[in-house]
């Protein structure tokens, strides 16, 4: 597991991949399979705060729902 900070587009915005959650994911985990999730702070395995993570955007973001930042 690597965790990253997540680097959001310019032009949409990434959700919690929580089914319940509609917070805007900061943190991108990467699972040893190659998989990539998103979370918020509430939902992330991660111990650190994100501030001190490595910044890194998603490569596949087809996967997670997604809005226009202008909505
Ligand atoms: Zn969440």
């Amino acid at each position: 597991m690597e965790l990253y900070q997540l680097e959001h587009p310019s032009d949409r915005v990434f959700l919690c991949t929580r089914s319940d959650c509609n917070e805007v994911a900061d943190y991108l985990e990467l699972s040893e399979e190659g998989g990539e999730e998103v979370f918020c702070a509430s939902h992330t395995s991660s111990e650190k705060h994100v501030s001190v993570l490595r910044k890194r955007a998603c490569h596949t973001g087809y996967l997670f729902r997604s809005r226009p930042v202008a909505a």
